[in-house]
Order: structure tokens, then sequence, then C-alpha cells
């Protein structure tokens, strides 16, 4: 059994084509989105469509609960918010009430998946260092949890106590929790424009860190054709 888990697709259809096609290939047979499927890209209807296709575990993110309401109730920063705007007009009525439906936090089989923070999932805190992930831990029921939203791939582990490691193979030890962060399929901020995202091998007890090349310059052109802020398609290469 093979989960490839994947966070922070924000509307970008060519990232998460590539890396729903490197996960096929590498002999995935779950998938599991934690959230954030849509706002900054182009794609927005289409990411949400072929999500649904996966009929998967799905949780929701702070860009799908604000492209779900008429105005955003909550302060984004200016790129952010032109983006909603935009988004709110190409998803279905259909599509938001989906996205509006989706849980917080779930657990699959022996793992707990959430968007941004297990102590307060709603309130969309980030988990960047280790007092962050202190908080976070005490929430945690399951060995694993995989989070996203800082769009920064890693991991916590708490054994006595926190700390932070690579993700790249990442085994499994009996007695000590990990707070993984899948990193951003969409819009990577950790210096690496490749798309990124998880493979979980659950017989062999490893977590292993993906990164995929994409049509990057497909996905700029369509930002830039939809009238999109042209920073957006700017950072998609910078990995910022
Ligand atoms: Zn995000």
């Amino acid at each position: 059994m093979r989960f490839a888990i994947f966070s922070d697709l924000h509307a970008n259809l060519e990232a998460t084509e590539a890396i729903l096609a490197d996960a096929q290939e590498k002999g995935c047979t779950h998938y599991i989105c934690l959230g954030d499927l849509v706002g900054y890209n182009a794609n927005p209807h289409e990411c949400v469509e072929l999500v649904r296709q996966l009929e998967c575990p799905v949780v929701r993110g702070n860009h799908d609960e604000q492209a779900c309401l008429a105005t955003s109730s909550r302060d984004f920063n200016d790129l952010a918010e032109r983006a909603l705007d935009w988004t709110r007009k190409q998803l279905t009525e259909e599509d938001k009430q989906w996205l509006s439906g989706l849980p917080l936090t779930r657990q699959v089989r022996d793992f707990t998946i959430v968007h941004a923070t297990l102590d307060t999932p709603a309130e969309w805190g980030y988990v960047f260092n280790n007092l962050d992930a202190v908080a976070s831990f005490t929430y945690q029921h399951t060995t694993l949890c995989f989070f996203g939203h800082t769009h920064v791939a890693g991991a916590f582990v708490r054994d006595d106590g926190v700390k932070k490691v690579k993700l790249e193979q990442l085994a499994i030890e009996p007695g000590k929790k990990y707070f993984i962060n899948t990193g951003s399929v969409g819009q990577p901020r950790d210096g690496d424009p490749r798309a990124a995202y998880c493979i979980y091998h659950v017989e062999r007890g490893v977590v292993e860190q993906r990164r995929i090349k994409y049509d990057l310059a497909g996905a700029q052109r369509k930002i830039i054709a939809a009238g999109l802020p042209r920073l957006l398609a700017e950072r998609l290469e910078l990995g910022r």
C-alpha cells in the first residue's frame, strides 16, 4: 500500500497532473489531499474536478474556505486577495459546495491529515519552527500526521524533545511522533520550484519526498492570460 499525499495545489493544473503521473508511475495505490486546491494560479475549477475524480480523503484549506465566501472574512495579502476574487468567479456552485463541505481534519487508517495545525485547525496558524510543532503534537494521537499550509517541505519529530528533520527518505520509528509537511504542489516556497509531494510506503514504514519538474512556463502563461498578477507567475520559477 502506497499513499501519494499532496497539498497546496493552488489551481496549478500542470503541477498537479505532473505529480499524479509520477505517483502512478511509482505505484501509488491511494491518494490524500491536504487542501488549498484553489487560489493563486489559473485552473481552480479543473483542479477541484481532478481531485474529486480521485475520490480520496481531502481536508479543507484556508483558500478553499475563502473562495466559497462572497467576500473575504480574513486579511489576506493583496496578491492572494486578487487571486481569490478571480477564483470565486471561476468556481461553479457545485465546486463551492463541495469545497465548503470538506472537513478540517481526518484520520485515515493509522495517520491524521490537516491543512494547518492540529491544535487550532480553523485558525490557520503556521508551523514553521519546533515551538509551533509542539502545540500541534499535543493534539496528535497517531504516530503520523501530514500537513501543508507553509509550502515548505520538512518533518518535525517528537521523541524526548521536538526536532526538525529533512524529509527525503524518512524511516518511521516506533515510539516517536511525526508531523510531516509534504510541501506544495502548485507554489513551492522553499526555493525549489519543482512540485512537491510525499509517498508514504506503509509496509516499509518510510515517507519519501518527491520533487517533480512540470510545465512551469505553461502555468505561467495561463496566469498572465487570465489577467492575474504577474508576480504570481514570476514567483513560480523562484520557488518563493
Ligand atoms: Zn496554501
